[in-house]
């Protein structure tokens, strides 16, 4: 295959990268990637001789995919960040809406043979803590943030190109990730770069809101998975069924770490923070025989063990996030 992989220089993309030529080494990866805050090519860096690496935003990627004859895109490029979103919400809606609608057509001027778009669980809205149901393939889109509309909107661009184009698309809707290179503005780096450093972690009021995890790892694989034996305008759910408060996460980095629990410092909610997702992914267990092989606690353990032993990859990352947790408090 001729890759262009989106976002490469973000937390799943690269991880995708560097299983994809360790796994596929006759693959062809152009790795592309605007270097956001929130990418860095020294994400990269121990795969960098084996792909191609394009400094590009994927609204313009046409002669990119041109340039390299490029067969299969896949779309992790987004702003990803729930926090950020509340505070500056038009950047969510240029990149990952219009952005995506950008590559798209790229994808269809070009005549690629599979479009693959990285989606989210959070596209469904929210569950009650209490509710017995999980979201399916089926279940109607209620965003109720600005990054989780501007993804739906997104996975509603892919879906259209497929069916008024004949575009080859799959997508992917994925419950939350944890693992290294995980930029330190997300729940468990953010808990434990602050333990590191013996700040306290900022843990929301409503700290039983969960979330259902999953390893970076077992992302991938799905994802390899659905462009190996995916069908074509075909949603696939990727998720473990395990799931965790955030109160949870802050006690195993804590744990792990042996510091104490008055570490722990309660900050107000941001607005819409959506208080449950579980995602139902028999299809893509019965269909393309994939499940996660991660344990939870055993996953994060090693995630915390691997920011205690690079701090030279997020000690120069930590001051670039625009947002500070409970920022909308004080405005
Ligand atoms: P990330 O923020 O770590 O990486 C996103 C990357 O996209 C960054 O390197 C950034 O520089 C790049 N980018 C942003 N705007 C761009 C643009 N206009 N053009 C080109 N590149 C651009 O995010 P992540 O956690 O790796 O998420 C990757 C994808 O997976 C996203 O689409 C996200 O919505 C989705 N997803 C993430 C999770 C999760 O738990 N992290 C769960 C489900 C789905």
């Amino acid at each position: 295959m001729r890759l262009l992989v989106t976002g490469a220089a973000g937390f799943i993309g690269s991880h995708f990268v560097r299983e994809r030529v360790r796994d596929h080494p006759e693959d062809t990866v152009v790795a592309l990637d605007a270097l956001t805050y929130a990418g860095t090519e020294a994400t990269l860096a121990d795969v960098r001789d084996r792909i191609t690496f394009v400094h590009a935003d994927i609204a313009d990627a046409e002669g990119v995919l041109r340039e390299h004859d490029v067969d299969v895109v896949v779309n992790f490029a987004a702003e990803s960040h729930n926090s950020l979103a509340v505070l500056d919400p038009g950047r969510f809606f240029r990149t990952n809406v219009l952005g995506t609608h950008a590559l798209l057509e790229a994808a269809r001027q070009v005549g690629v043979a599979r479009f693959h778009h990285i989606s989210t669980c959070e596209v469904y809205g929210d569950l009650a803590l209490d509710a017995e149901r999980a979201f399916t393939e089926e279940s109607p889109y209620r965003p109720r943030t600005p990054y989780n509309a501007s993804k739906a909107g997104a996975d509603h661009a892919v879906r259209a190109y497929h069916e008024t184009f004949g575009l080859p698309v799959t997508i992917t809707n994925c419950a939350n990730n944890y693992g290294s290179h995980q930029f330190p503005e997300k729940v468990l780096p953010l808990f434990t770069t602050h333990a590191l450093d013996g700040r306290p972690l900022p843990v929301y009021a409503s700290k039983d809101n969960r979330r259902e995890w999953i390893h970076v790892r077992d992302h991938v694989r799905a994802i390899d998975a659905v462009l190996d034996r995916g069908r074509i305008g075909e949603t696939y759910h990727v998720g473990t069924g395990v799931e965790a408060s955030v109160e949870r996460i802050a006690d195993l980095v804590l744990d792990e770490l042996g510091l104490p629990s008055s570490l722990k410092h309660e900050v107000p909610d941001r607005p819409g923070h959506d208080r449950r997702y579980l995602l139902d992914s028999t299809r893509i267990r019965r269909e393309l025989g994939w499940e996660p092989l991660v344990g939870f606690e055993e996953g994060v353990c090693d995630t915390v063990r691997w920011y205690a032993e690079h701090r030279d990859w997020w000690e120069p990352l930590r001051d670039r996030s625009p947002v500070v947790e409970g920022a909308w408090a004080r405005s």
